[in-house]
């Protein structure tokens, strides 16, 4: 899914690797570049946010949105979670799409074909209603573009209760895997089919609310949501898959 934050950025404009976003593990798989890695964001709805709290390992789901160059997060100005990251703790952000599974001839080379970020930081609290309206905005945009215009905006009461924080992008990593098995020389011969499944998240018709009134439209930010849309990353068996299922519909 884009977002209509997406800041064009050149190829060359690289985050410098630090010691800890260095991939050492499978190298050739590593980017740093923001392009890479803000694609990558852009397409996520969501991502897994791990720190340390009371010295322990604590890792959680949240929405993302990327603007520019820092990530937003928000939640109920009560959430603990919200609350920890507001001190501007340590924090790492795990973003990840899996584009298939790798179906090999030995079990000990199947893997996945995807696409990871980790973002690595301390946040900072959005403290104005202004700053936290605009972020909310992002969040909103970024996850279904044009909802913000369509839905009623949040009242004060509500922007009170609702915390936002920033995530600087200066310290980030992509690992990305694609293409087919890669199944040792010795295993090619075998009668075993390899292959990949391709995976995708996909957006099936919308379903009404059961109290909605009849007259009420679908609304174009859910009509023309980015989800499921054959895009040119997709392979060319998945938009066949995608078009027939556009003409079922
Ligand atoms: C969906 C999915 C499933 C996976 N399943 C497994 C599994 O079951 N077992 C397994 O061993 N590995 C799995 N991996 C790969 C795993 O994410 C690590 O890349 C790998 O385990 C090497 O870890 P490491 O700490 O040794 O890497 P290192 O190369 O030592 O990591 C150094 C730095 O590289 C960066 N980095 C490493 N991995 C990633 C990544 N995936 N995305 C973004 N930046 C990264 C980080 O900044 C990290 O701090 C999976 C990856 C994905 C996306």
């Amino acid at each position: 899914m884009g977002s209509p934050q997406h800041r064009p950025s050149p190829v060359h404009d690289q985050i410098v690797p630090s010691k800890r976003t260095r991939v050492r593990r499978k190298p050739d798989r590593g980017h740093y570049d923001r392009e890479t890695i803000y694609r990558i964001l852009d397409q996520a709805v969501f991502g897994h946010v791990g720190l340390v709290a009371d010295g322990l390992p604590d890792v959680t789901p949240m929405v993302i949105a990327r603007r520019g160059d820092e990530l937003l997060l928000h939640g109920s100005a009560h959430s603990r979670l919200i609350r920890l990251l507001a001190t501007g703790c340590d924090l790492c952000v795990a973003v990840t799409h899996v584009d298939g599974l790798i179906v090999s001839r030995s079990l000990f080379d199947s893997s996945l074909n995807y696409r990871s970020v980790a973002v690595f930081g301390q946040a900072r609290p959005l403290t104005t209603p202004g700053d936290k309206l605009d972020a909310l905005r992002a969040i909103v945009e970024h996850v279904l573009p044009g909802r913000w215009g369509e839905a009623r905006p949040p009242s004060d009461r509500e922007l009170r209760a609702t915390a936002v924080v920033s995530v600087p992008l200066a310290e980030a990593s992509a690992k990305v895997r694609s293409g087919p098995p890669q199944d040792s020389k010795a295993d090619l011969g075998l009668g075993v089919w390899a292959g990949e499944l391709p995976l995708r998240v996909m957006a099936l018709p919308p379903v009404a609310d059961p109290l909605l009134a009849d007259e009420i439209p679908v609304p174009v930010s859910v009509t023309r949501s980015g989800f499921g849309r054959p895009t040119q990353g997709n392979p060319p068996a998945l938009n066949h898959l995608l078009r027939q299922g556009g003409q079922r519909q």
